[in-house]
Order: C-alpha cells, then sequence, then structure tokens
C-alpha cells in the first residue's frame, strides 16, 4: 500500500545573492548563483521520502530543461515518476530569489507555470493512487480546482486530506470540509479564520473555527515556539526544539514532511508533531530547503 501522496507544486528556485537589492531599473552584480528543486508540494515530499515515508508524488511540469531538475533530485532520492504531468505549452513553474548578503532580506517572485495547469483528466488518472493511499497531503500553490478535485476524491476512498494552507489563497468552506486536518502557520491561520493567533487562548479559537467547518485535527505552527496541537478534545503547544538557526526557509515544508511521515507510521498526533518538530529543528540548521531535509538517521539521531 502506497501509504502518502504529496499532490502539488514543483517550481525551479533560481536564487541570487548581491551586496544589495536592485531598485527598479538598476542592474547589480550579484555574488552567487545558485539553481535547484522546490515548490511546496516537492519539498514536503522530498522531507518525507528523506524521514522514510512511502510517498509518491504528483505534479505537472513543463517540456523543458527545468523539468530535468525535477526528474534528476527523483532519480536521485528513488522517487516514483509515474505521476509527473507535462504541458507542452507551460513552462515549468519557477521561483527567482533574490537574496541581499549584507542583510540577508530576500525577494520573491514565484512563478507556478505548469504545476497551476492540473487539469480534471490527470487528477482522474490518480484516482488509483488516492484509492491506495492512507493521506494525501496538499498546499495551495497549484490551482485550486485541481485541489478540490482531489479533495473530493480522497474523501470517496477514505484517504486523509491533510491541508498545508500555504501560501494562503482564499479556500471554501466546501473544501475545508472535506480536510481531515490544516496545518496552517500563524500568518495562515489569521488568514482564513481573522483570529490573531498569539497565544494558547488564540491558538484555540481558531481551531474551533476550523473545527466548526468540518476539520478533525488542527495543528498551527508557531515558528522557534513551536506547534499548537488540537486533536480530539486534546488541545497542548509542543515546544520547538533548541537549535542554532542558519536558514529558516523551508522550516514550514519539513514540518509537514515529517507529520505525514510519522501519522502514516500510525503514531498519534501529539508523537507526530514532536518527531515532525525534530525535522523542522534540523532542517533550520542548514541552508537551502530541499538540501535541509535531514535523511532517518538524523532525525532519529537527534532524537535518541
Ligand atoms: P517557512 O515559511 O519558513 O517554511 P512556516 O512559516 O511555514 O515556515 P513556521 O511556523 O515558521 O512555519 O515553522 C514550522 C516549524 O518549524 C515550527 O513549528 C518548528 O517546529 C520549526 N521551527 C521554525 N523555526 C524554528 C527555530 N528557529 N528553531 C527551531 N525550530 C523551528
Amino acid at each position: 500500500m502506497d501509504k502518502v501522496a504529496v499532490f502539488g507544486s514543483f517550481v525551479v528556485d533560481l536564487m541570487a545573492r548581491s551586496p544589495h537589492l536592485p531598485v527598479p531599473g538598476e542592474t547589480v552584480k550579484g555574488s552567487m548563483f545558485k539553481m535547484g528543486p522546490g515548490g511546496k508540494g516537492f519539498n514536503q515530499c522530498v522531507a518525507a521520502k528523506k524521514a522514510g515515508a512511502d510517498v509518491t508524488m504528483i505534479t505537472k511540469v513543463g517540456n523543458d530543461s527545468f523539468a530535468n531538475v525535477l526528474l534528476d533530485t527523483m532519480k536521485e532520492l528513488d522517487m516514483s515518476q509515474d505521476y509527473i504531468f507535462v504541458n507542452n505549452s507551460t513552462e515549468t513553474g519557477i521561483a527567482l530569489i533574490t537574496v541581499d548578503e549584507s542583510t540577508s532580506q530576500n525577494e520573491i517572485i514565484i512563478v507556478p507555470g505548469a504545476c497551476n495547469t492540473i487539469t480534471a483528466e490527470e487528477v482522474a488518472s490518480v484516482e488509483s493512487i488516492i484509492s491506495r493511499s492512507e493521506y494525501v497531503l496538499l498546499q495551495l500553490e497549484v490551482n485550486q480546482d485541481a485541489n478540490e478535485m482531489v479533495a473530493e476524491l480522497a474523501n470517496k476512498y477514505n484517504c486523509k486530506v491533510v491541508l498545508n494552507t500555504a501560501p494562503y489563497v482564499p479556500v471554501t468552506d466546501d473544501f475545508l470540509s472535506k480536510c481531515y486536518m490544516v496545518t496552517p502557520n500563524e500568518v495562515e491561520a489569521e488568514a482564513v479564520t481573522g483570529i490573531k493567533v498569539t497565544n494558547f487562548d488564540s491558538a484555540k479559537r481558531a481551531a474551533k473555527f476550523f473545527r466548526n467547518k468540518g476539520v478533525i485535527d488542527i495543528v498551527i505552527t508557531l515558528g522557534d515556539r513551536g506547534v499548537f496541537v488540537s486533536t480530539h478534545g486534546r488541545e497542548e503547544i509542543i515546544p520547538a526544539y533548541k537549535v542554532n538557526v542558519v536558514d529558516t526557509t523551508g522550516a514550514g515544508d519539513a514540518f509537514n514532511g515529517g507529520l505525514i511521515t510519522s501519522l502514516a507510521e500510525g503514531k498519534n498526533l501529539l508523537e507526530a508533531a514532536r518527531f515532525a518538530n525534530a525535522l523542522a529543528a534540523l532542517s533550520v540548521q542548514k541552508m537551502g530547503t530541499t538540501p535541509s531535509m535531514p535523511s532517518r538517521k538524523e532525525i532519529e539521531t537527534f532524537l535518541s
């Protein structure tokens, strides 16, 4: 049985560092350029795969050389390429990331490209993998009608939908009612619920909002403060691990990949959140997104 499916984005990250960020009309000579795999969907899938999950990625790329960044990484990580769709007329998605090396501030333009064009026929063709999965992990970076169709399909087969509400876009009550679990960060929790999440009480109120929409389990990530968890009448904040932070980019992706891995292994949500905290704590100690996702061995060593 394939335990986990990730239905989501793939983009190529194009990162440049320069002494300062250019103002409109200015050209700045940069000091470093790096290209690599990205997109919340793929980052979370890599986190889950490296953590030991039996996970399948479903995404879409263009018919171009950037697609090879996905395929080469999948080969390296021994991931199935059976559910990678191709759009012949739209390019593979990209994220243009520029970083000011003196302040570490960044500017990002993301163009989801092909992964924003997933069709109803393509969703229908993933029915077999969804029907065999225990969990499907969604984000909000692909075209939302495709996410809605996947959620519908998942409900039909009792495959639990876990929605990472990132990056925030408005979602319907009907869509939320099809989600078993949501995993917003504080900003997204506020955007969806209208409740500013600043402490345990406000997190509880935000969780109640989601529960009233039909969501069963609620996880709100709180950055270096850890994570608020609401599951079957139990609510608590599980603190983050204290580590030397190098780069928090992708912490949320590491967390979601870890959470789904542990849930698929049969752990309860509180245990899964601790495992996910560990994964995220390891990831923030390294630069980048997919390269910073820890292996199962690193996670076990950290937790021992
Ligand atoms: P990002 O957008 O940077 O990927 P996010 O906003 O989606 O992250 P956060 O709530 O910032 O998500 O972080 C997710 C999880 O990562 C937290 O719940 C925590 O477990 C871990 N984490 C984040 N920042 C730190 C930190 N400074 N130290 C330890 N753990 C951290």
